[in-house]
């Protein structure tokens, strides 16, 4: 696409959330809404869950691959969540912002406070549930996970939720049909600002 050829260098767009804030809904929203924006598709040494698809939600390795990344330096950020390994492709990321793509990056607290030192021109946004209560409920109704892992993720929300402010945009997702209109209101001017001279390259809040 023109846009994309004339463009020096892609933005990224690194979101993190709570899981059951509803980050996954906003993503696919978007992705949809921007169909030329590239998804970064993560490593993960996480076992998959039923439906997910190699490739396609994650690239599913063993620990020991994982591990192996990490010294071939392979991952351009990398962090254990919920005492999984995670991690982007370096050279994805390279790739496609030198072809002049935006990426749109679902990574957690640690991996997007990687990104952000080195690509401080990065846009972060924090998504963050409503309550406490309606995350609980979100998690338990997913039913992909047993009691056990959702105690862990709700330990580990709070902890998130304490680094919201070095985020660039926080969206609370109280009402979907706002939080998605508010995600792709905030991508799009950013995505806008490189093209038009009078709003000034970068950008700040729509
Ligand atoms: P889930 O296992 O529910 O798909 O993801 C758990 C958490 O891992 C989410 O907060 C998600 O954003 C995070 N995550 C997914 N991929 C990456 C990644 O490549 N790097 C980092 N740092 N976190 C990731």
């Amino acid at each position: 696409m023109a846009e994309a050829t004339t463009r020096p260098s892609g933005h990224l767009f690194i979101v993190s959330a709570p899981s059951g804030a509803g980050k996954s809904t906003l993503c696919g929203a978007a992705r949809e809404r921007f169909p030329n924006l590239r998804y970064s598709i993560s490593a993960t040494a996480r076992p998959p869950r039923p439906g997910e698809v190699h490739g396609k939600d994650y690239f599913f390795v063993s620990e020991e691959e994982f591990k192996k990344g990490i010294e071939e330096g392979r991952w351009a950020e990398w962090a254990v969540v919920h005492g999984n390994y995670y991690g982007t492709p370096a050279e994805f990321i390279r790739n496609t912002l030198s072809d002049g793509h935006d990426i749109l990056l679902d990574i957690d607290v640690q991996g997007a406070e990687q990104l952000m030192d080195r690509f401080p021109d990065s846009i972060s946004i924090f998504i963050m549930p409503p309550s406490q209560e309606i995350l609980r409920d979100r998690l338990e109704k997913r039913g992909t996970d047993d009691p056990a892992v959702i105690r862990r993720r709700m330990e580990n929300a709070w902890k998130e939720m304490a680094l919201k402010d070095r985020y660039r945009h926080i969206i609370v997702n109280d009402n979907l049909s706002r939080a998605v209109n508010q995600f792709i209101d905030i991508i799009d001017h950013h995505r806008r600002s490189q093209h038009d001279p009078a709003m000034g390259k970068g950008g700040g809040s729509p």
